[in-house]
């Protein structure tokens, strides 16, 4: 007989060696499906393994692991948090040769993960999960997943923690004409290494985080290149450097340097979420100063309304990088901030104007709020998580949704940053879903989703909170969707989010046994 269990606090850290005892002694642990092989994917593989749980598989779509690390290798791209935050704080990296991280480097860094903590037997590439049905009668997940030679599998599960993230599904717009394009065409995500720019006419539309890395990169080589670049981006300099000798031995051999190294890097950083806030005093400075300073490299050749943005900092992600005005000076680069209209043969039009191209390269983001599709998630009573999600993403702390019992997300709704590290904040997602789990093996419960009031509650919080900073004002981000709603940001400090996750408060769940 199901039975509610009520009120009772237990921590994650308090509890790991209870739960390690019990598994040693060969307490019943739940299967665990992992959907997704990036950062989120293995950080729980890894701390389930720390408890002695191996009752799991990582199911990866791709052929290797990285996430986005291993999709996003075009020319120039790199991480914008610092190396030595951006790694598992469980298994950190010393030898970071930069003080930002290129995309080889942390590609490498994560797929040093799997024979670090034996994980390869845990992990299988090259298969998609298409489908989860929760069962009520058998308290699991009944999945569906597509191999690449042998079709479609079912599989089953007590647990299923999706790693799949916010930026998978590359966005393409439907412009009018893109099929007729004679030309090379691919995704920043989906870059075609096979096809030489040498020489070329490249034409690249929508200029974001991804873009301002690679476009430098580009018109080292392009003939030319021409921008399509809607909305204007702040983007401020990049203070990275090689680590030195003596500066590689010291983080190397003096484990509390290194340490206190992060520490400082978190904290400075943890405290740029106040340029985040309406009326910041520190983005108000910052638009001033960027403003008078952008306005300088204004030419015959580069308009103003290329350069100076008309919102407020933090409203889209700042970027950083040092070759951005450099590259936008140079003779074979122009930027159109027309909207684009029609794609031809060998064309991009924008304000009536139409430029030849050989190849037009999408710099135009993901489809970030649509979170988990195509993935079909049928939770308590055959209800759909995207019917549930019809006017908007949204899962209590970000991980869990009433009537998806055992469904976990890592990096899921409202828990992006513009501030700090996202590794952290999947840290705590990780922790507290690891408490759930202890229950499941100390105290026998077999379902936990969190209760409709406790979302109701904690949605209504973060919707105040999100209408307090910038991201509510009027800018266009991957933050909002159609509706204006702010489905992506966690919109506090993140120790604030790390408090709320220490202790699971069973109130808030409905857990049965
Ligand atoms: P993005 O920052 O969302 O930029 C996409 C750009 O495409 C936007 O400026 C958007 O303009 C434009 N766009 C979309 N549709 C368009 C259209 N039909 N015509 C013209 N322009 C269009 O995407 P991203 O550059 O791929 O980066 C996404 C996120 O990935 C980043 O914010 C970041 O979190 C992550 N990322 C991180 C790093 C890093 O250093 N850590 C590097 C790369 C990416 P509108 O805003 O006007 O729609």
């Amino acid at each position: 007989m199901d039975r509610l269990l009520v009120s009772r606090r237990d921590s994650a850290s308090g509890r790991l060696e209870d739960t390690r005892e019990a598994v040693r002694r060969g307490s019943k642990t739940p299967r665990v499906a992992i959907l997704g092989a990036g950062a989120s994917g293995l950080a729980m593989a890894i701390r389930l393994l720390e408890r002695g749980i191996t009752s799991f598989t990582i199911y990866e779509k791709s052929d290797g692991v990285g996430g986005t690390w291993r999709d996003n290798t075009y020319p120039g791209a790199a991480c914008d948090v610092p190396s030595h935050l951006y790694s598992l704080s469980f298994a950190p990296k010393r030898d970071w040769t930069r003080k930002f991280p290129r995309q080889p480097e942390i590609l490498a860094y994560f797929e040093s993960l799997v024979p670090r903590f034996g994980l390869q037997d845990h992990i299988r590439t090259g298969v998609e999960v298409t489908s989860l049905t929760w069962d009520e009668a058998t308290k699991s997940w009944q999945g569906t997943l597509e191999t690449r030679d042998s079709g479609t599998e079912n599989f089953e599960a007590d647990v299923v923690v999706s790693g799949l993230g916010q930026l998978n599904q590359p966005n393409i717009p439907n412009i009018d004409g893109l099929s007729s394009f004679e030309g090379e065409v691919f995704h920043s995500a989906r870059w075609n290494h096979e096809h030489d720019l040498r020489g070329e006419r490249v034409a690249v539309i929508g200029i974001g985080a991804s873009a301002i890395q690679f476009v430098p990169q580009v018109a080292k080589q392009a003939r030319s290149m021409v921008l399509f670049q809607r909305s204007v981006n702040y983007v401020i300099p990049k203070p990275d450097r090689r680590f030195r000798p003596w500066e590689h031995w010291v983080l190397a051999n003096v484990p509390a340097v290194e340490k206190l190294y992060r520490e400082s890097i978190y904290w400075r950083f943890e405290s740029r979420f106040n340029m985040m806030r309406k009326g910041s005093v520190l983005g108000g400075l910052l638009r001033r100063g960027f403003t008078k300073r952008v306005r300088l490299l204004a030419s015959d050749h580069l308009d103003e309304s290329a350069l100076v943005p008309d919102y407020n900092p933090g409203c889209r992600r700042i970027l950083i990088a040092n070759d951005w005005y450099p590259t936008l000076a140079m003779d074979s680069v122009s930027v159109v901030t027309d909207p684009v209209e029609r794609i031809g043969p060998r064309s991009v039009t924008a304000g009536g104007v139409e430029h030849r191209v050989d190849t037009i390269i999408f710099g135009t983001g993901f489809r970030t709020t649509e979170f988990l599709t195509p993935l079909k998630v049928a939770g308590r009573g055959g209800v759909e998580l995207n019917d549930v999600w019809s006017d908007g993403a949204r899962a209590m702390f970000g991980l869990s949704v009433p009537s998806f019992p055992n469904f976990f997300m890592l990096y899921g709704p409202n828990t992006n940053l513009g501030h700090n590290s996202i590794l952290f904040m999947v840290e705590q997602q990780v922790g507290y879903i690891l408490q759930l789990i202890d229950m499941m093996v100390l105290d026998g419960v077999v379902s936990v989703d969190a209760t409709a009031e406790a979302m109701e509650r904690f949605d209504t919080e973060i919707q105040d909170a999100t209408r307090r900073t910038v991201w509510d004002e009027d800018c266009s981000s991957w933050y909002k969707n159609e509706t204006g709603r702010i489905t992506n940001n966690w919109p506090d400090y993140t120790v604030n989010y790390r408090r709320r996750l220490a202790h699971v408060d069973t109130a808030d769940w409905s857990m049965r046994l």
